[in-house]
């Protein structure tokens, strides 16, 4: 038996709070990033998000070299060395004392726990911009369907208050959290990222059956139940991973055999290496800090294959920052320039 929890002290832990995007959602709209994934994807561009408890981070140009912070830390989980503050992070219990005490900001907390009511009057203060412009508010991560209770009461209240809601997922939860999330969401954004399930293993630490399984509970929840309203569909295009002909064929048969008319959109999201420092302040290697930008001959490319494998070719769409490589110049080099197209699922919090 469920046991609903009182809303007024039920909590969630969300990473950080994005106003004014335009990558989630039809108009301009608020996201909310919770704390907590079940993959690890290799490219991931919110490594701060996949822990599911609070974490702090060093920010070394805004040290003033204080020490203040070794001296607060009641698990001695910080020292300087020729790098800076270094934190243990298997010491390191997430409790903030170090980012509160620091006298210049140089800590931060990655991670706060709200009631829901808390969330809802800081969120919607942005309600004169969903209004004008056909936006509202996404909830991504992370993996929001991690804290199903949290999100579904967060989306009903907003949806109770008018606002339009869409939750941004990775398709890896129990068949429970969806039936319990999506009846308040207008929107569901659903990433397919690999159709080959050992690549995805490899690729992401998870097999994709269950993500497959999901999206098709989604599209039959659309179809038979008219929630949530729509299903947009986005698959990232990260070099050397997922930006291969034969993936992005075998997704887009996959998707053909949904039922017909239910996926609006897919988006192919062109890979960016706007996260690289975030990788550095957590004290982590990226595989991915040296890879270039997609060109954009290949992302054209990629969205013909997209459109020729039976989904309706109209809902397919490329979005994100590309090189240009054209015509040689009087010197004999290629001319290259970066394209920005409207938006990219790759951004995550900048
Ligand atoms: S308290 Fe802040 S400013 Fe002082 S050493 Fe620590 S991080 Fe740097
Ligand atoms: S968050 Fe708490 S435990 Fe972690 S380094 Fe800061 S003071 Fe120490």
């Amino acid at each position: 038996m469920s046991v609903t929890k009182d809303i007024t002290t039920l909590k969630g832990t969300v990473l950080e709070i994005q106003r004014m995007s335009t990558e989630d959602g039809p108009g301009i709209r608020t996201t909310v990033f919770m704390k907590g994934c079940p993959l690890s994807c290799t490219w991931c561009h919110n490594p701060e998000s996949i822990s599911p408890r609070p974490q702090v981070h060093w920010i070394g140009s805004r040290c003033i070299m204080c020490k203040m912070c070794i001296d607060v830390c009641p698990e001695n989980a910080l020292y300087l060395d020729a790098g800076g503050i270094e934190v243990n992070r298997e010491l390191c219990t997430g409790c903030g004392r170090c980012a509160d005490e620091c006298p210049s900001t140089a800590l931060e907390l990655l991670g706060r726990k709200w009631t829901v009511h808390e969330l809802v009057a800081e969120l919607v203060k942005d309600r004169a911009f969903f209004e004008k412009s056909g936006g509202g508010i996404t909830v991504s991560g992370g993996e929001p369907t991690l804290q199903k209770e949290f999100v579904t009461e967060l989306l009903k209240t907003l949806r109770g208050q008018g606002i339009h809601t869409a939750i941004d997922t990775c398709g890896v939860c129990g068949k429970d959290a969806l039936d319990r999330i999506l009846p308040h969401a207008n929107l569901v954004l659903f990433d397919v990222k690999l159709i080959d399930a050992e690549l995805h293993r490899g690729f992401t630490g998870s097999s994709n059956e269950r993500i497959l399984e999901n999206l098709w509970h989604v599209a039959r929840l659309v179809k038979e139940h008219l929630y949530p309203r729509e299903l947009w569909v986005r698959t990232p295009v990260i070099p050397g991973a997922t930006d291969t002909d034969e993936n992005i064929r075998g997704i887009g048969e996959f998707l053909a055999g949904l039922p017909a008319g239910v996926i609006t959109r897919w988006e192919l999201c062109a890979f960016n290496n706007l996260c690289v420092d975030k990788y550095t302040r957590l004290g982590r290697q990226w595989d991915f800090a040296d890879a270039a930008l997609m060109y954009e001959e290949r992302m054209e490319y990629l969205a013909e294959i997209a459109r020729s494998t039976g989904v309706d070719p109209a809902i397919v769409l490329w979005t994100g920052s590309t090189r240009y490589e054209g015509n040689n110049d009087d010197t004999g080099e290629k001319k290259k320039s970066i394209k920005n197209n409207p938006t990219s699922c790759q951004g995550g919090i900048t």
